[in-house]
């Protein structure tokens, strides 16, 4: 009996977890919102259900309608790919609970990496370095808080450890502002997050974003896939991404590995994860994990050849995989492009019909995307149409080849972010590898505009 699962989720991670499956000879079952009829894994995959109306929260946020689904259909594992419900440890144990396998780390581990304090606690203890701070409970005395502060030094970040997603988080610049600062982001956590503990860290100026590719059996062995860069950020969205990061601490990237595989392996953690860090002066410092498959895994599956998808459902459903940090091979570089439907200005959503379009190709060019001329992008969902990843031997090769691999793409119809990636293929500072987390919006849609 071949195994079955169900994806969970949409758009192209569905359609790359149903590319996945039939290599493994794993039958599919896709879940879809009425929104969602015309997306284009539904065609391949074997079976497929309606799980409620367009809005998210009734649909792909839905536990019990995605739980009925898998009932209904009796699948084996549950694929939850990114965002949607996929670092949601309750939804994790629901699936545990209904029978169902989760693909992904145990909902403890998901638990435990999604509290920010505990995460860093996790981090440093299997020696990770993390952003020096303050993560004790925050004294009632208001001049004993402030000399916490001032021995980090400003400035400095408020964070609320239940945050995520970019929210939850106030940077300081000096005492005056400490106390009312902490009390706006505990009341906003209170809300969003219904936990209004907050932390402290050493706000970290001009950093780059490095994070590690981890793969764990559950069994207590662990690799890594080396490093990806996405520094080129707007507003903690990543836009583009690397692999592998280059002119990086050598010494430094060492001990770093060490540290992430330790981590990894003390916590037996099953499945794909990513360490993310923020990256200065030569220093890591860990930000958090995150306990599934990430946008931007092509890139590191270009550079090693090693299908993290795949891994994550032998690993899953008990296939045969050996993790063997000594058999993975680094090759080349990588570079991928984020197509959003956005207006490439006011970054406003685009979403409609694409009327026609034309997607690259050719040697060391993938393109990962669910859409279509003729397909209607909804305005539920997250505006990421399509991901075009090249490969070449060095980082030049590779961003030229995406200048070229740019100019056959076109999308019309809807406005999408394209002509920003040919502005940004061609800009010096990133051609130059110079660009910070800050760059894009602090420096060139500053002077682009
Ligand atoms: P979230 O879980 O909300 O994504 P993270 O802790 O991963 O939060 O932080 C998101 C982004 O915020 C980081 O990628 C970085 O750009 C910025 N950031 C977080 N912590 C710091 C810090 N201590 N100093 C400077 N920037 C930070």
């Amino acid at each position: 009996m071949p195994f079955k699962v169900l994806i969970a989720n949409r758009g192209e991670i569905a359609l790359r977890a149903i590319r996945a499956c039939k290599e493994l000879n794993i039958s599919t079952v896709s879940v879809y919102s009425e929104g969602d009829k015309d997306l284009k894994h539904l065609k391949f995959s074997d079976e497929t259900v309606c799980i409620g109306p367009a809005s998210p929260l009734e649909s792909y946020l839905n536990t019990p309608a995605i739980l009925s689904a898998a009932e209904l259909t009796q699948v084996d594992a549950i694929y939850p790919g990114y965002g949607f419900l996929a670092e949601d440890s309750n939804f994790a144990e629901m699936c545990e609970k209904s029978g169902f396998k989760f693909i992904g780390p145990s909902p403890e581990t998901i638990k435990s990496m999604g509290d920010k304090i505990t995460a860093k606690t996790l981090a440093e203890n299997s020696g990770i370095q993390i952003v020096p701070g303050y993560k004790e409970d925050i004294p009632d005395d208001e001049e004993e808080f402030k000399a916490i502060a001032k021995k980090i030094g400003y400035p400095i970040m408020i964070k609320a450890t239940a945050g995520g997603g970019g929210r939850g988080m106030r940077v300081v610049k000096s005492e005056e502002d400490l106390i009312s600062s902490a009390e706006i982001t505990m009341q906003e956590a209170k809300i969003a997050f219904g936990n209004e503990k907050i932390y402290l860290e050493k706000f970290i100026a001009n950093p780059r974003h490095i994070e590690i590719q981890v793969v764990g059996d559950g069994k207590g062995h662990a690799i890594h896939l080396g490093t990806r860069d996405c520094s080129m950020q707007r507003r903690h969205q990543k836009i583009i991404e690397e692999a592998p990061a280059q002119n990086i601490d050598e010494s430094s990237l060492n001990q770093t590995y060490e540290a992430c595989i330790n981590l990894c392996k003390k916590i037996k953690y099953e499945g794909a994860g990513t360490i993310e860090f923020l990256y200065e002066d030569g220093q890591f410092y860990f930000i958090e994990m995150n306990t599934r498959i990430q946008v931007e895994h092509p890139v590191t599956e270009m550079i090693t050849g090693f299908d993290i998808v795949k891994a994550q459902l032998r690993i899953a459903l008990g296939l045969d995989i050996k993790l063997d940090q000594n058999s993975i091979k680094f090759f080349g570089h990588a570079v991928e492009c984020r197509i959003n439907a956005e207006d490439p200005e006011t970054f406003q959503p685009s979403p409609g019909k694409i009327t026609k379009m034309h997607i690259p190709g050719g040697f060391g060019i993938r393109y990962d995307s669910h859409i279509y001329g003729g397909y209607i992008v909804p305005p539920y969902y997250d505006s990421l149409l399509a991901k075009i990843i090249t490969l070449a031997n060095t980082r030049n090769s590779a961003i030229k080849r995406m200048i070229s691999a740019l100019d056959e793409f076109f999308i019309e119809g809807i406005k999408t972010n394209h002509p920003l990636h040919q502005k940004l293929m061609h800009d010096d500072t990133f051609v130059n590898n110079e660009h910070t987390i800050n760059y894009l919006e602090t420096e060139f849609l500053k002077n682009d505009s």
